[in-house]
């Protein structure tokens, strides 16, 4: 057959470890998973309510303009329907941009290390990468995207916080950015960490949206909300962005299932504003771990910490594993030295963290 030659040099989504499987390899009974940024305090009790409900019926296809998540999104993010698309997970919004933009003709600018599916996507599409190193600090050098910009850029990626250091970006460095960019080009701000930000010059990306018409907010109900089985995610742009970009998007790309949970998830703020407390907790036990053992490590506006262990990532991950602890090595993220670490229950922190310092001592 005649594959596209541009997917000869890509190899699938390597997930993190299953709990199962590494149940079975060491023989362990209980697995702490640590590695995929999920939230381990689950979902709301309404969205499990939700799920009790029956769906009228499995024999019918999706709601495909998803009509009630829609309604709820768009009353609590106060802005209209036709500002919304609607995916299967964002992961699916990112395809549907890629597909609906990128071209062997163009090219795409985006930070690196950051979220592996920008790339994943453009080289599918067999688009022209620029790849820009992050500043020491963890932040996108946003003047060195900027420079990179050319004719052929069709679209640039900014990740914030970023996946995997936890940085953000500050609101006004955004500003500046965003003015800079040409209406032609559109940016995209993946905020899937959104909900965890604590910083106070983080911006309002959804009003951001009204004032430049190229850019777009993706979110997902993946990370705090819990709900990452159902693969919901969404983005928010101005109506001309949504309405181009629907005829790349599968009809019936969002299961009723996940319709229905995650609207019934928005209606639970309780839920997300006590994990994004207990969550903050769980960011200090790291972060005072490392200041005891001088461990470097990026500040987190997530719900996960990117450590610099000083030797090779794969070691630290692979002893970690063997204690019932699955954490995402740094090798396969861009940074070979470290490992990033999904912040779990207090108890599962104390545990991984135990773990480490016994790694630690025994170098
Ligand atoms: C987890 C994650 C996503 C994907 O989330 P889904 O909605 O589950 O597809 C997108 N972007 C970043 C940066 C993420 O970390």
């Amino acid at each position: 057959m005649r594959w596209k030659e541009q997917l000869l040099s890509l190899t699938p989504y390597q997930p993190g470890k299953s709990i199962d499987s590494v149940k079975k390899q060491f023989n362990l009974d209980k697995i702490i998973k640590l590695a995929s940024n999920e939230n381990p305090f689950g979902c709301s009790p309404l969205a499990h309510e939700a799920l009790q409900t029956n769906p009228n019926s499995l024999a019918i296809y999706p709601d495909g303009y998803a009509t009630r998540l829609r309604e709820k999104l768009a009353a609590f993010l106060q802005v209209r329907e036709n500002e919304l698309i609607l995916g299967n997970g964002s992961d699916n919004i990112i395809q549907i941009i890629s597909r609906a933009l990128l071209h062997p003709g163009a090219n795409t600018i985006m930070a690196t290390p950051s979220f592996s599916q920008y790339r994943h996507n453009a080289i599918i599409e067999g688009a022209k990468l620029k790849e820009i190193s992050l500043l020491a600090n963890g932040e996108h050098d946003l003047e060195a995207m900027l420079a990179a910009i050319d004719e052929q850029t069709n679209i640039i990626w900014l990740c914030s916080p970023n996946n995997p250091t936890g940085t953000y970006i500050q609101k006004q460095k955004l500003l500046g950015f965003l003015a800079q960019v040409p209406d032609h080009i559109l940016v995209v701000l993946d905020e899937a960490y959104f909900e965890y930000v604590v910083a106070e010059d983080y911006y309002q990306s959804v009003e951001l949206t009204r004032k430049y018409q190229n850019l777009i907010v993706l979110r997902t109900f993946s990370k705090i909300y819990g709900l990452a089985a159902l693969r919901v995610g969404y983005g928010v742009a101005n109506p001309q962005i949504i309405k181009a970009l629907e005829p790349a998007r599968e009809p019936f790309n969002v299961n009723t299932l996940g319709q229905m949970v995650a609207a019934a998830a928005l209606d639970d703020q309780e839920f997300i504003t006590t994990c994004k407390e207990k969550n903050r907790q769980g960011l200090q036990q790291f972060y005072d771990f490392c200041e005891q053992h001088s461990l470097n490590y990026y500040p987190s506006q997530t719900n996960f910490i990117l450590i610099d262990f000083k030797i090779d990532g794969d070691e630290v991950f692979q002893y970690l594993l063997e204690k019932g602890y699955i954490v995402r090595s740094g090798k396969a993220l861009g940074f070979p030295t470290g490992a990033r670490i999904t912040v779990g229950s207090y108890e599962e922190n104390e545990g991984v963290l135990g773990a480490i310092k016994e790694f630690l001592a025994n170098r």
